[in-house]
C-alpha cells in the first residue's frame, strides 16, 4: 500500500498543493481528477521524488520512502509514466524499452520483461525496430507505459496517459490499463478524462486548487452531482 499523508508542494511562493492525504491500496485503480493546475502532476512528481516536498510523508508498504532518491524509488518497484510521453525519438522501439531496464542487470530478466510488454502491445513487437519518433502518437504512449512496464513495476503512476489521444486509441489505452492492473499492478492514475478513469477506477480523489474536495469509489464519484457538474460535463 502506497499512503500519502499531508503532502505540500511549494514552487517559491507557490503553494501548489496543500495538505494532501491519498491511499493507494495494493492492485487497486486509484485516479486523481481535477482541472489544469490543482496539482495532480506535481503529486505524482513529489511522490517519485522528482519536485521537493515541502511538508508530508510517502510510505510504501509502511516502509517511509519520503526522502528517497528518485532511482531508490523506482528499485522499490513505483514508476511513473510521466505526460507528454517523452520517448528517446532516435532510438528504435526494442532500445527505448531496454532502457526502461535500467535499474535491471540480469539479461535473461529484461527479455522475459520485454516478451512480457509485446505481449500486452503487439503493435509494438511490430515495430520493434522503428524509431520511436516516427511512431504515431498513439503507439508513442504505448512504448512510454511498455517502458515503464520493463522494470515489473508494483506501481505504476501515470499522467494523463489519453492526452492528444483520437477515441479510438482512448478507449485502447483504458482497456490496456485495466489488463495491466488485473495482471498485479497497482495504479495511479492522473486524468483529465474524468468520465473514463473513474470508470475504470476502483476508488478516486477529486483535487481544487491543491486540496482535496472529494473522495470515493469511482462509482460514487461518476454519481456526485457536484462531479458531474464540475468534471462530466452533466448538469
Ligand atoms: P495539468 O492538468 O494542467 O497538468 P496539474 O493538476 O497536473 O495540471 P500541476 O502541473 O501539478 O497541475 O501544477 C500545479 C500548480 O503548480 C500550477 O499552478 C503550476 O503552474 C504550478 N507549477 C507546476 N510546476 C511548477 C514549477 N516547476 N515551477 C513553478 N510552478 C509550478
Amino acid at each position: 500500500m502506497l499512503k500519502i499523508n499531508n503532502l505540500h508542494i511549494n514552487y517559491g511562493g507557490i503553494k501548489a498543493v496543500r495538505g494532501i492525504n491519498l491511499t493507494i491500496e495494493d492492485n487497486k485503480i486509484v485516479t486523481l481528477i481535477g482541472a489544469n493546475g490543482a496539482g495532480k502532476s506535481s503529486t505524482l512528481r513529489a511522490i517519485m521524488g522528482l519536485v521537493k516536498k515541502g511538508e508530508g510523508t510517502v510510505k510504501y508498504n509502511d516502509e517511509n520512502i519520503t526522502d528517497l532518491s528518485t532511482v531508490d524509488i523506482v528499485k522499490k518497484g513505483i514508476v511513473l509514466v510521466p505526460e507528454g510521453r517523452h520517448v528517446f525519438p532516435n532510438l528504435t522501439v526494442e532500445e527505448n524499452l531496454i532502457l526502461g531496464a535500467y535499474t535491471i542487470n540480469d539479461k535473461e530478466a529484461i527479455k522475459n520483461n520485454m516478451a512480457q510488454v509485446y505481449e500486452i502491445f503487439p503493435r509494438l513487437k511490430e515495430r520493434h525496430w522503428q524509431k520511436a519518433g516516427t511512431l504515431s502518437g498513439g503507439e508513442q504512449q504505448m512504448l512510454a507505459v511498455g517502458r515503464a512496464l520493463m522494470i515489473k513495476p508494483k506501481v505504476l503512476m501515470m499522467d494523463e496517459p489519453s492526452l492528444g489521444l483520437a477515441p479510438i486509441l482512448v478507449k485502447e489505452i483504458f482497456d490496456i490499463i485495466k489488463t495491466i492492473n488485473e495482471q498485479g499492478n497497482t495504479i495511479l492514475l492522473v486524468e483529465q478524462n474524468a468520465k473514463k478513469a473513474l470508470e475504470i477506477a476502483h476508488y478516486g480523489y477529486v483535487l481544487e486548487t491543491g486540496e482535496l474536495k472529494l473522495e470515493g469509489t469511482g462509482q460514487e464519484l461518476l454519481n456526485d452531482s457536484r462531479v458531474q457538474e464540475a468534471y462530466l460535463g452533466e448538469a
